[in-house]
């Protein structure tokens, strides 16, 4: 069952149900804060769909983080779930770190985990379009009508914002240019017979690139700088949230300093040594071509895309798929509308003003609003790993943290 607009007024209203979303409903139904009637998970596009689907995308088949970063709040959970089901081969060994689950035992968990709370009966089918900020509770406006909330946490991740390199704006929407990202892009659509353009040099064209490699295809991939690899997306001291938190810290909320900070310590571009070793593997048998110099320019002829590099060397591809990455955390719809609030803080490049203890969102004058939020846009807060499975759990212990003096103190003043 799903969640439809005559249920009663959540008290809790989370917009977003992927990785970050579904933990912080885990959590707060786990602590037993609220009710499963009085907790409301906004999503058009179903529980953990969306990142189900870029996994997909790009011919992910294990996680790089170990098994003990899931959406569940005890760290055993994907254990004991594999051990439960005589799964425990889908642990995959890593010659650094603990072992990692493959993608489809995270998702079984992740689904299991979600039946035992039955979030889907919480769920409201719709896209949020905006969201008012008042002192007593937030409006939600969605496509589908209007939710009063008393709390609102925000879980959108990069909100469909994704770039493409300058050379390929124009042809962004022709067919045989797309981004690994467009939530219409479908890897089993290509054609076995092709030739296919790969562009970027990071785990997801290098994913990509090897998933796509098959007899009878041509797979060339552009990638300009040399390989790096880095087992995580950044230093375990961020991922443990001690260390450089506390330099994060010492800079202004929502300043620039922060979004430089984060940028320079994540590992942005970078791939495991187990990817590496596939694409040296398919570079070595010839499954992958690799052209090292920068696309200059690319031209659409008649269903195909004729690409000349710097380089001077030009091909002829039946698709272009660009692995370029994300756009700003900041720049999604939904952030675009809640910046034009006059009552909430933005800073640079529009990122939230966040409260360090809570992840709330502070109003102009110096309160925080109920609004709070979890995912790539608490980065400035979290660190680099803010974005990451392991950020929901920080995420979700600061916002069940508040939430709980919150909730009690208005149960008590309900009493009086
Ligand atoms: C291919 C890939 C592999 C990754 N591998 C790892 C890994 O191994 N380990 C790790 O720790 N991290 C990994 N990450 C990083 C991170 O864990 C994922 O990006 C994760 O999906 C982030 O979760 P999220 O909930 O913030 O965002 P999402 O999964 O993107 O979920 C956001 C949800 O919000 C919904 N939404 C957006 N806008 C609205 C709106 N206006 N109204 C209502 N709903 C809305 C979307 O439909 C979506 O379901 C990976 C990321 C990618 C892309």
């Amino acid at each position: 069952m799903i969640r439809t607009e005559t249920d009663p007024e959540p008290v809790v209203t989370i917009v977003g149900g992927g990785v970050h979303g579904v933990h912080l409903a885990v959590r707060l139904l786990q602590a037993e804060l609220v009710d499963p009637c009085e907790l409301c998970v906004i999503d058009p596009a179903g529980l953990l769909e969306s990142f189900r689907r870029k996994c997909r995308q790009c011919g992910m088949v294990e996680f790089r983080s170990p098994f003990v970063h899931h959406v569940d709040t005890d760290p055993f959970s994907l254990r004991d779930f594999a051990r439960a089901q005589s799964r425990e081969d889908e642990l995959v060994s890593s010659t650094v770190g603990a072992d990692r689950p493959t993608v489809s035992l995270f998702f079984d968990h992740a689904a299991w985990l979600c039946d035992q709370h039955d979030l889907e009966s919480i769920r409201f089918d719709a896209r949020v379009t905006d969201i008012t900020d008042r002192r007593d509770g937030v409006e939600i406006e969605t496509n589908r009508g209007h939710i009063n909330s008393q709390w609102c946490l925000l879980a959108v991740g990069h909100g469909r914002s994704f770039t493409y390199p300058e050379w390929a704006t124009d042809l962004a929407s022709t067919e045989p240019v797309t981004h690994v990202w467009d939530p219409g892009f479908d890897p089993d659509a290509i054609e076995e017979m092709s030739t296919v353009g790969i562009v970027g040099g990071g785990i997801t064209a290098a994913q990509l690139a090897t998933t796509l490699a098959q007899p009878g295809r041509d797979v060339v991939l552009f990638a300009r700088s040399p390989f790096r690899v880095e087992t995580l997306e950044a230093s375990t001291d961020w991922m443990h949230f001690s260390g450089g938190i506390e330099a994060l810290h010492g800079h202004p909320p929502g300043s620039r300093a922060r979004e430089e900070l984060v940028s320079d310590v994540r590992y942005d571009g970078t791939m495991p040594p187990y990817v590496f070793r596939r694409v040296q593997r398919a570079l070595e048998r010839r499954w992958i071509e690799l052209e090292r110099s920068e696309i200059a320019v690319a031209t659409e002829a008649g269903g195909t895309v004729v690409v000349t590099c710097r380089d001077d060397s030009a091909f002829c591809l039946d698709n272009l798929i660009c692995a370029t990455g994300f756009g700003s955390p900041y720049d999604g719809s939904l952030f675009h509308h809640l910046r034009k609030q006059p009552t909430l803080q933005t800073g640079y490049r529009g990122a939230p003003v966040l409260d360090d203890d809570t992840l709330r969102w502070m109003r102009q004058d110096g309160t925080p609003s109920r609004i709070a939020v979890s995912g790539v846009a608490a980065q400035q807060v979290l660190g680099p790993f803010a974005r990451n499975v392991i950020g929901a759990r920080r995420a979700g212990k600061l916002i069940v943290g508040f939430l709980e003096s919150e909730l009690n103190a208005e149960k008590q003043t309900t009493k009086l």
